[in-house]
């Protein structure tokens, strides 16, 4: 159903580097219902054809070509994220209520001195949630994503990138109320990067600069009513990022690894949809996998809920395994000895240093 669109994505990422070069992720080019209620899912599904068009037309900037790429690749209708499908994160998820979801329903309140952040920074290790996250902000508020990765305007768009970063927010004030989600927003500043690339990235980055000044003063819609476009970024390198950008990433926000309790929840939320044996100790995993990312935590469900299945094709040949009936291999629930087997298979991938470096930054920079 489309309420898979927000995570499929993100299945093929290695848990590792943390700095996939996925570039651009969008997924379908309507955009959904604008009806945010808990039953929004079904109803994106109709809404898409009709309201992608009307919308669609709706845009009369310059460079419709470009327009038309980012509405392709960008525009992600149907993240289907809810606040409910992220574990932990309580604290985020409050501080992204009152900086995000709270100035879209009532923009008129969110003026003079408490206008709407600039910009807002999600940082922490590799696979904690950030993207989920920005992907629950777009659903719980209804609002229109946009789901850039750096990474792909410092490279694929090279050349055209500021072209393509103004196009981009002239796109999300014609399908305003937006939010624009910059994932791997450090390497668009990475001072590291090849000589070679200084010059345009420098230009994106300035550009970027630009428009995130633009953002808070944006325009009106005919009613009055201001055309919010909330910019969202994350990174797992918030020290890479240069003071002028921080500057106007005003809020920034730590997503931490999971605590004890937030990976029991996120056990549970891996586990809905398979059939647990009554033998499996979620504490005891819980317990045992300190230091393991929200990913890798992901990784180790997957691992034990194929494990059932591995044991049933043992020995089999492909005639045999073609053969058996879909309920001889899904009926076997998962099993604590699944469990046993991931995690020695399954190991953290986010170092002590790191978490200490993390931790350095939020306490010089981070809003709490
Ligand atoms: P990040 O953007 O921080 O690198 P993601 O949000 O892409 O991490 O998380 C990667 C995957 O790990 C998600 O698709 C999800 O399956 C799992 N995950 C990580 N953190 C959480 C969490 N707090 N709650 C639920 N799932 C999580």
């Amino acid at each position: 159903g489309p309420t898979k669109a927000g995570t499929t994505g993100r299945g093929a990422k290695a848990g590792g580097s943390g700095r996939s070069n996925s570039g651009v992720r969008g997924s379908t080019t309507g955009k959904k219902g604008t009806g945010s209620g808990k039953s929004g899912k079904a109803d994106s599904v109709n809404g898409d054809a009709e309201d992608g068009k009307s919308k669609r037309g709706q845009y009369e900037g310059p460079d419709p070509d470009l327009a038309e790429m980012l509405e392709r690749d960008v525009l992600d209708s149907t993240p289907g994220v809810r606040w409910d499908d992220v574990a932990g994160l309580t604290e985020a998820k409050r501080l992204l209520e009152e900086a995000v979801v709270l100035p879209l329903l009532m923009p008129e309140y969110f003026q003079g001195i408490r206008r709407p952040w600039k910009g807002i920074l999600m940082f922490g290790p590799p696979g904690t949630g950030k993207t989920l996250l920005a992907k629950a902000v777009a659903s719980e508020c209804g609002t229109t994503f946009f789901n850039v990765s750096s990474a792909t305007l410092a490279s694929k768009w090279r050349g055209e990138s500021e072209r393509m970063v103004r196009c981009l927010f002239d796109l999300a004030r014609a399908y305003a109320p937006s939010t624009i989600f910059i994932d791997e927003i450090d390497s668009l500043c990475n001072a590291r990067g090849a000589s070679g690339e200084h010059e345009s990235s420098r230009r994106v980055k300035s550009e970027l600069l630009v428009q995130v000044d633009g953002v808070s003063n944006s325009s009106t819609n005919e009613d009055g009513s201001r055309k919010i476009v909330m910019v969202l970024a994350a990174t797992n390198f918030p020290w890479d990022i240069d003071e002028a950008l921080r500057r106007r990433l005003e809020k920034r926000i730590y997503i931490p690894l999971p605590t004890f309790d937030s990976r029991k929840e996120l056990i549970r939320i891996n586990l809905k949809t398979v059939e647990v044996a009554p033998d499996v100790d979620i504490d005891d995993v819980a317990r045992r996998t300190e230091g393991y990312s929200g990913d890798d935590l992901t990784n180790v469900c997957r691992d034990a809920s194929l494990n059932g299945m591995r044991r049933k094709i043992a020995g089999k040949t492909r005639d045999e395994i073609k053969n058996m009936s879909k309920d001889e291999i899904s009926k076997d629930p998962v099993a604590m000895c699944d469990f046993e087997e991931a995690l020695t298979k399954v190991q953290p991938s986010v170092s002590a240093a790191d978490v200490e470096r993390h931790e350095k930054w939020f306490s010089e920079f981070g809003s709490a």
